[in-house]
This record gives C-alpha cells, sequence and structure tokens, in this order.
C-alpha cells in the first residue's frame, strides 16, 4: 500500500493497564480508494507488532480498475490484506501473482526489500472492501529474505455471539497458519447482537478496529472506523452489541523497538531508510521488479534529506 501521507513514526506507544481508549481513524486515500487509518495515530504507534491499519472501502470496482497500486517497495514489515468483500490481484517481486478473495489471507514478507502491486482483476467487477495491515519484522528477520504466502483457508470459531476468523497468532484454541516473527494475534470478528466474551492473553496489548456497527466495551461505544486500544493485562475482553458488527482485534507482545517508519519502509534509523529511497529510485535491484502495467510509484524524497 501506498502512504505517503502516512506520519512518520518515531516510536512505540508504551503498553498501559487495561484502558479503553477510543480514537476516531483518520480520513486518508490510497491509490484511487478512500480508507480510514486506525493505526498509527499520534498517541498510538504500535499494537504489538501491529504498525499500519487501513479499513478501505466499501467502493465499487470494475474489471480494469480497481485499488491500482502500481509497484512500490516495502522493507522490514509484512503486509497483510484481508478482504471483507471483492477481489484484488496481488503481483509481486517474488514472482507471485495471486488473487486473494474474502475469507483469505495474502502476507507478504519485506524483509531486506521487495516490491508489489495490488489491481483490478480483470474479471471483478463488485464492491471493494477491506482490511490492509502492517507487521513490523523483529531485527532477527528483518534483514533477511522476502517472502509471499497465500492462505486460503483460515481457523474459524463461534464464541458467544462471535463468528471468528483467526488471521494470525492463536486465538480460543485454534491457531492460524499464517508467519509470525513475534508473538502476535489479529482476529476477524461477525458480531450478532449480544455479549460476547473473548479470551485474550494477558501478555498481549490489544486493539480493536470497528468495521461496521457498534460494539461497547466496559460501556463504552466503539463505533464503525473507531480503534479502541485495550491496555495490556487483559484476561478477558466483553463486547455488548446491540447490533449486528464486524471488528478486527489485533494483539501482540509490546513490540519493545522503537520503530521508524517513513513511506512504505519501516527501519529503525533515518541512515536506513534513506538508503532504502536512493535504492528504489536507482532500481537498483534491491527491490526486483514486478511484471505489472501500472505506472512505478516514486518515492518521495525522506524530510530530513530535502
Ligand atoms: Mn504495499
Amino acid at each position: 500500500m501506498d502512504t505517503a501521507d502516512a506520519p512518520i513514526v518515531d516510536a512505540a506507544g508504551a503498553p498501559e493497564a487495561p484502558c479503553v481508549e477510543i480514537g476516531e481513524s483518520r480520513e486518508s486515500r490510497v491509490g484511487a480508494v478512500p480508507v480510514r487509518r486506525a493505526l498509527p495515530r499520534r498517541e498510538r504507534r504500535t499494537v504489538g507488532p501491529w504498525c499500519f491499519a487501513d479499513h478501505m472501502g466499501p467502493v465499487r470496482v470494475t474489471e480494469q480498475h480497481g485499488l491500482d497500486i502500481g509497484p512500490h517497495p516495502h522493507t522490514g514489515l509484512h503486509t497483510a490484506t484481508w478482504l471483507i468483500d471483492g477481489e484484488v490481484l496481488h503481483r509481486d517481486s517474488l514472482g507471485s501473482e495471486q488473487l486473494i478473495a474474502p475469507g483469505q489471507l495474502n502476507l507478504m514478507t519485506a524483509g531486506r526489500g521487495v516490491s508489489h502491486s495490488e489491481e483490478a482483476t480483470g474479471s471483478y467487477r463488485g464492491t471493494l472492501h477491506g482490511v490492509q495491515l502492517w507487521v513490523a519484522q523483529p531485527d532477527e528477520t528483518r534483514f533477511g529474505e522476502p517472502a509471499f504466502a497465500h492462505h486460503p483457508m483460515l481457523p474459524r470459531l463461534e464464541i458467544d455471539e462471535s463468528t471468528l476468523t483467526v488471521l494470525a497468532g492463536a486465538f480460543g484454541g485454534v491457531t492460524s497458519p499464517a508467519r509470525q516473527d513475534s508473538p502476535m494475534v489479529g482476529v476477524d470478528g461477525v458480531i450478532r447482537p449480544g455479549i460476547s466474551v473473548w479470551p485474550l492473553r494477558t501478555d498481549f496489548e490489544h486493539g480493536l478496529v470497528v468495521l461496521s456497527g457498534e460494539v461497547a466495551v466496559e460501556g463504552r461505544p466503539v463505533r464503525s472506523d473507531r480503534f479502541a486500544y485495550l491496555g495490556i493485562g487483559r484476561s478477558e475482553l466483553v463486547l455488548d452489541a446491540v447490533e449486528p458488527a464486524r471488528v478486527l482485534l489485533l494483539g501482540g507482545v509490546p513490540f519493545g523497538q522503537p520503530i521508524l517508519r517513513w513511506w512504505n519502509f519501516v527501519a529503525r534509523s533515518r541512515q536506513e531508510i534513506t538508503g532504502a529511497y536512493e535504492q528504489w529510485r536507482a532500481r537498483d535491484g534491491r527491490f526486483g521488479e514486478v511484471p505489472s502495467d501500472l505506472d512505478r510509484i516514486p518515492a518521495p524524497p525522506p524530510p530530513w534529506s530535502r
């Protein structure tokens, strides 16, 4: 995903005791599609290793025009694409060409460098609605090989009034097959009216993105496109829904290490970012080539080098 307008991230938010900090997602635009950005936010840069969450659409797409995000690079992070509705075609510099549909997960690992595009499918016309997520990689893997995995089947479970799909990590006794480089969890919840009680790991901090409808946490209403930071040390989350809702739970062990994020790069220093910027600009091979008809997205110069 292109994130030219995203703020520079220079620190992880310190985890807090169980709390309900509610904030509104920021309106933005990625390619041709309106998005609401839940993460990062000024007061909360990361939740576990999750460092970016865009709720995109719903928007109408055609066979020829969809996200229309041309080839662009990433470093030091995993991108996760999760669709509620519609289809997207992923292409990357590893040679992957993968159609994704709702209920499936595309997980790309950037490591030291990868590039990809997100395109119309040539066959799908209708509504596109989903979430784009980034997960920061720890030092042990962030200089490693890039990779791409498509997970057509993910574990699902029912808890109270919720139908849950586990995108990443383990939850409620089931485990996602998706790679994780540090302890984390990501869960999609389709919630029916009533009370649902979800089990949580107390060593994780958590956040809740409400994609549609409304749920109450400890009597606090969390509406569509609000993000609720829930803190660390909770053994369960009680969700009270007065109407059907769709939510995304993100969590993990607090990342611990401050990350520096600029444009599509996650790193630890300005020097690393400047290097990635220059190498993408020079087309020197670090990020490979994406076989795409869309234009390659130029990197804007980092603010400290202007
Ligand atoms: Mn991307």
